[in-house]
Parts: structure tokens; sequence; C-alpha cells
């Protein structure tokens, strides 16, 4: 079931109040158009009808499509500074829906489910863009760490992520740098998919790294580069 909570958002720039509706849980078996407005950026965008403002709501769902086997608890941008709380959080919801601590038909449905944790709606977008084009979320993740070795300057800082953005027709692979924030672009990186095909036919020095990538629900390179606070030291 899909779930929209009323809240008033107010605008950023002027101030102004407005009534919308927050969606809680996405359920896009049922409502494709949701999965469609999610790829195409209107989802959860509104304007301003005081000052004309885009005004794109904070991201806090479940996201869950049994057909394509997707299951993501989406996250706000600011919260990706505490992934491993987020993911914590994410683990606990899927075991209860899908996992380890649900009824056995839920578990079954479970086992064709790649369960996910995501900050941001480029990050969203990004999970069904590469399913659609049968690309492992895993493996993406270890080809953007080759490219940025590869590439002399990269814009990358602790604001900046890269993500894909489209697949093309002929298979290039469009990914961008965005604002980790705002998710306005930056610049972008076309990729030609054989790279990523090759990546995939020749996996072993790079094994490490991608059971790094896939160690919980947060696939993404971003673990690798904010680390969670040491654990068991002593007081
Ligand atoms: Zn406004």
């Amino acid at each position: 079931m899909s779930l929209f909570l009323r809240v008033t958002a107010t605008c950023t720039k002027c101030g102004k109040a407005a009534e919308t509706e927050l969606a809680a849980s996405v359920n896009a078996d049922r409502r494709e158009d949701l999965r469609d407005a999610i790829i195409d950026g209107s989802f959860q965008s509104l304007t301003c009808s005081g000052c004309g403002a885009a005004i794109r709501l904070p991201a806090h769902l479940t996201y869950i499509d049994i057909n394509r086997g997707q299951w993501i608890l989406v996250e706000d941008t600011d919260r990706l500074d505490q992934w491993y709380v987020a993911e914590a959080e994410a683990t606990a919801l899927y075991d209860q829906a899908f996992g380890r601590f649900a009824p056995p038909l839920q578990r079954q449905i479970g086992a064709e489910i790649d369960a996910r944790v995501v900050f941001g709606w480029t990050a969203l977008r990004e999970k069904l863009i590469a399913k659609q084009a049968g690309l492992d979320d895993g493996i993406l993740e270890v080809l953007k760490i080759s490219v940025l070795r590869n590439v002399p300057a990269p814009p990358l800082n602790d604001r900046t992520e890269l993500r894909l953005i489209d697949v093309a027709e002929d298979g290039e692979l469009l990914l961008r740098w965005v604002n980790g924030l705002t998710e306005e672009g930056i610049v972008d990186l076309p990729l030609n998919r054989e790279l990523y095909e090759t990546l995939a036919a020749n996996l072993g020095p790079w094994e490490e790294l991608l059971a790094d990538v896939r160690k919980g629900l947060f696939v993404d390179m971003n673990r690798l580069l904010i680390s969670p606070p040491a654990q068991g030291m002593a007081a």
C-alpha cells in the first residue's frame, strides 16, 4: 500500500506555507505512476505559490516493488553522515517485513528482493535505473571507485556524490557528480557500458572491495568514505 501523510510544507525562500502530502511509503507494484514520477524527478516536488520556487520534500519513506525485486528505505540526504544508524534501522524494518523475522510466506518473497537503504532522491533514482538496466548496484559502485582512481582531479569532496542518472539506448551509462545536499548536478561523466561489462567479467582484483561495498543494506561507495565511529573501544 502507498501511504501519504498530510503535512504543511514551508517555502525556504519566502516562508509561505503550503498544504501537501508527504510520502511515507510507495508500493510500485500498485502505483507504477509513482515509480515513473520518482524517475522523472517530479515525485514530491511542488512549486511555491508565493514565489514560484521549486520545493522538493525531504525523503523519508519505504519503497517497495516486489515485481522488480526491490525494497528500499529512503532517507534524507542530511542523514548520510550517519548512514550506519539508518542502515541498522533499515535492516530491522526489512527483517520484520520480508527478512528473518517475517512470516514464512513473506520470507519466501523476500528471497527474491534486494533490500537497500539510500539517502536522497538521486540515490533512490539510481537504484531504480540500475535495476531496470540490469546493472548490479554493487558492481556499479566498484566501477565508480575504479573510475575515480583514473580521473586526475575528480570534483569529489564530502559534499559531492557520483550518481547514475541515465542508461541510454546505446548502452552509455550517464553518471553525474551532484551536490550531495541539494542534489543539483555539477558535471556529467558518460561511460561506455563496456567498462561496466569488462569489470563485471573480471572482478578478481576487486572482490575485496566489492565485498566491502555489499557489507550491508547501504550498497554505496560512501560507506567506505564515511567511517562509523569505532566500536568496542574501552571507555
Ligand atoms: Zn516561496
